[in-house]
């Protein structure tokens, strides 16, 4: 038996069986939510207790819908420091700055903790195959954990997708597709070819299980600052699993007296070239509406039509945070930035929240004494490096190549 009560949705409320495998709701179609008998998970365990256990995505295991008895499928996701970014601080003109380096994650990015979670529990509930739509990293992810369960996996990517991911997803075996257009398009396709395989739709939100997994970066900023939560935390958005799925987490703790005040001012990092989250907050939308012609470098940032945008945007309002859309060369100089003053090579994703920041820090929306957490949720080094000058290349006598290093250092 695990602590989960229901499934729920969470637009129209309706009840779903969580013994079952799901997708969206059966009764209107939106996004399904897990839900636990929190009052339960209290009793079974204390933060002393979480002590003792070895880190990693299951450490929390209460708080994850896996049964009693269930062998997670796992590559040893989750546990990522929390790294303090004092340099980088020092830059901003702030005091307690943290970078939550998900890039250490198995594959690379944080998507392991979503496909890890999903992949664990579709399977026991009876799934034979994996179908995904993917901008880059979940493809390779769930390639991954689908090889590691010996599941088959169909990724579909738009065709500038960046090379290690494709790579990746090849390499576990998965059946890869390219297509024109963005990962909406490859989305439209998943929709179809999921129910004609049988296989099954690992889709950002459209199935309960994915943003478990998400949800366990929230849970570990919570121990890792002390079961205190910061003021505010950065998140660079696409389909929005972290975002949503980090104040999940917190408000389980809240209700369980683990963490106690408010939720921190959670804000939206995208690129100006793909803004939908941004755009709809500006216009006081209810829900986010498809942005055309979506292009960025951070391909996770790719995503012209999330769908949980209205999900997104009570977070963002609730919390009294906001969201922010930064360029191309702002992107890169973050990057930069982040890997010159901390050695920290963040993805094009993790780049934009530096470069976010600077602009919030600038425009007086944040202090100098808040506590501020960027989600850095991809390595760096599956993307193409940011633009740097060529190396010196050294020739001639030994002398003339000693001078000349002593010239440029
Ligand atoms: C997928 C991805 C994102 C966007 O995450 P969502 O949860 O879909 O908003 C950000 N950064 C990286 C590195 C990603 O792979």
């Amino acid at each position: 038996m695990s602590f989960v009560s229901h499934v729920e949705c969470t637009v129209c409320g309706a009840r779903h069986d969580a013994k079952r495998l799901l997708t969206v709701c059966e009764r209107c179609g939106q996004m399904l939510a897990v839900r636990y008998d929190l009052e339960r998970v209290r009793a079974q365990v204390t933060k002393d207790a979480l002590r003792g256990r070895p880190p990693g995505m299951y450490r929390f295991r209460e708080l994850t819908p896996l049964d009693e008895d269930e062998t997670p499928v796992t590559l040893g996701e989750g546990g990522t420091p929390l790294l303090p970014l004092p340099r980088l601080a020092a830059h901003l003109g702030l005091r307690h700055l943290w970078g939550k380096d998900e890039g250490q994650n198995p594959t690379g990015s944080f998507k392991a903790r979503g496909l890890g979670m999903a992949i664990t529990r579709a399977r026991t509930l009876g799934a034979r195959g994996f179908v995904i739509p993917s901008a880059g990293n979940a493809g390779g992810a769930a390639a991954a954990y689908a090889a590691r369960c010996g599941l088959p996996c169909v990724v579909i990517v738009p065709r500038d997708t960046p090379a290690a991911a494709v790579a990746e997803a090849a390499l576990a075996g998965a059946h890869v597709f390219t297509l024109e257009g963005s990962i909406a398009t490859a989305g439209k396709v998943v929709a179809r070819v999921a129910p004609a395989l049988g296989w099954f739709d690992l889709s950002t939100l459209k199935e309960p299980y994915r943003l478990e997994g998400k949800k366990t970066m929230g849970l570990e900023l919570a121990e890792q600052l002390d079961w205190t939560m910061p003021d505010v935390l950065l998140y660079p958005t696409g389909g929005g699993t972290g975002l949503i799925g980090i104040p999940k987490g917190y408000q389980e703790l809240l209700a369980m007296g683990w963490v106690a005040g408010a939720l921190p001012r959670i804000v939206a990092v995208q690129a100006e070239g793909c803004a939908p989250v941004v755009k709809a907050l500006a216009d006081k939308a209810e829900t986010t509406t498809a942005w055309e012609d979506p292009t960025t470098h951070a391909a996770g940032l790719r995503v012209p039509s999330p769908f949980a945008g209205r999900q997104m945007l009570r977070i963002l309002r609730d919390t009294g945070g906001g969201a922010i859309a930064v360029g191309e060369r702002a992107i890169e100089e973050g990057q930069r930035l982040l890997a010159r003053v901390e050695g920290v090579w963040t993805s094009p994703e993790g780049g934009a929240l530096v470069a976010a920041l600077l602009e919030m820090k600038a425009r007086g929306e944040v202090t100098a004494d808040a506590r501020v957490v960027l989600m850095l949720t991809g390595a760096g080094i599956k993307y193409d490096p940011p633009g740097l000058p060529a190396p010196v290349d050294l020739e001639g006598s030994d002398e003339a190549i000693v001078a000349r290093i002593r010239r440029a250092v």
